[in-house]
């Protein structure tokens, strides 16, 4: 499993393979089923649509790594123009954001400053902002920002913890203690040994474990995942320790088990969608593609059919 997003996220970083398919109009047709548009209104009339069948979402504004403060200023603004028109529109505002997008790769103070504002809007509109967990070379510095804003900001700021990091067990130890919230989620960059649980079934019972702790003692976990057996079993475990639906939530990503998603919300579980949007779909898109080998071939026979 790791060797085959190992192969497919190393493919798809090469400069040339990204330009042909970022060009290829059917790859674009591909990824429409993972990114609501490019537009926040288009992200917005998908969130109306999900809250009509009870379902939230977490808006995303897709972009990673950006080299410049104008770069980073400008996804800070777009942020804080998605919370104030999710409030607009009687919809929750909660919105998803990466440290690399708002100037990570510039310092640690530019991400942090630019996350200050974002979560003053925030504020400002009752809403929530989850921090995205990265490839593991942000991890240290995105947990050490968290924590130094989860100070000021407890209510609106929550974190992301991949199971098949090594340093897991620990973090979700710190997150319970200091009452933060947790989306636990199984971890989507091609990790190294050092660092990662390289087998599928390991990384299925850490999550697992995780889980479990995060229901016991964790503030409104967010179980992110589209596993039926993982589903099940939270479920089982909230009945069986009488943990009540309320206290926590299942997300899932748009366009992946959609009618698994309305299941859930019908049977009286918490569901949120995160729901990306705009131009920059690449990374996220071969991401999505890299956790289904199927999904890669599908793709590949598409693009060169044509
Ligand atoms: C709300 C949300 C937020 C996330 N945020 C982060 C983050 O901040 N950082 C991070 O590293 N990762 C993040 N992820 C991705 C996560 O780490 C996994 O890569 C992804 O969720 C796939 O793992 P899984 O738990 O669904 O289990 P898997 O074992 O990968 O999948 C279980 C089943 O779900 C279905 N499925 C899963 N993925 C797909 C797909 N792409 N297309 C079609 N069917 C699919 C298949 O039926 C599959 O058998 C997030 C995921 C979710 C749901």
């Amino acid at each position: 499993m790791n060797l085959m997003r190992r192969a497919v996220l190393g493919v798809a970083d090469l400069p040339p393979v990204h330009r042909l398919f970022e060009r290829n109009r059917y790859a674009r047709q591909l990824a429409d089923r993972f990114v609501a548009g490019d537009t926040l209104e288009s992200a917005l009339s998908v969130a109306r649509d999900l809250a009509g069948e009870g379902i939230t979402v977490t808006l995303d504004l897709l972009g990673e790594n950006v080299s410049t403060r104008d770069a980073a200023a400008a996804a800070v603004g777009s942020y804080t123009e998605t919370l104030r028109q999710m409030k607009a529109n009687d919809l929750e505002p909660n919105i998803s954001v990466k440290l690399t997008m708002l100037g990570l790769d510039l310092g640690d103070e530019v991400a942090r400053e630019n996350v200050t504002r974002i979560l003053e809007t925030a504020r400002e509109v009752g809403g929530f902002v989850r921090i995205d967990m990265e490839g593991s070379d942000y991890t240290t510095r995105t947990m050490q920002i968290f924590e130094q804003l989860h100070d000021h900001f407890p209510k609106e700021v929550g974190i992301v913890i991949q199971s098949y990091l090594h340093r897991a067990a620990s973090d979700v130890v710190d997150m319970i203690n200091r009452g933060a919230r947790v989306r636990l989620v199984k971890g989507a960059y091609a990790e190294p040994e050092s660092v990662a649980i390289q087998s599928r079934s390991e990384n299925d019972e850490n999550y697992e474990r995780l889980m479990k702790h995060l229901l016991d003692k964790g503030n409104y976990p967010a179980i992110a995942t589209h596993d039926p057996a993982l589903i099940e079993a939270t479920i089982s475990y909230a009945r069986a320790n009488t943990i009540p639906p309320d206290r926590y939530e299942f997300q899932m990503l748009y366009g992946v088990r959609r009618n698994e998603q309305l299941r859930l919300k019908r049977a009286g579980y918490g569901m949120r969608v995160y729901v990306p949007f705009g131009a920059d779909w690449y990374h996220y898109f071969t991401r999505r593609i890299a956790e289904r080998p199927s999904n890669a071939f599908f793709v590949l026979r598409q693009v060169f059919d044509r």
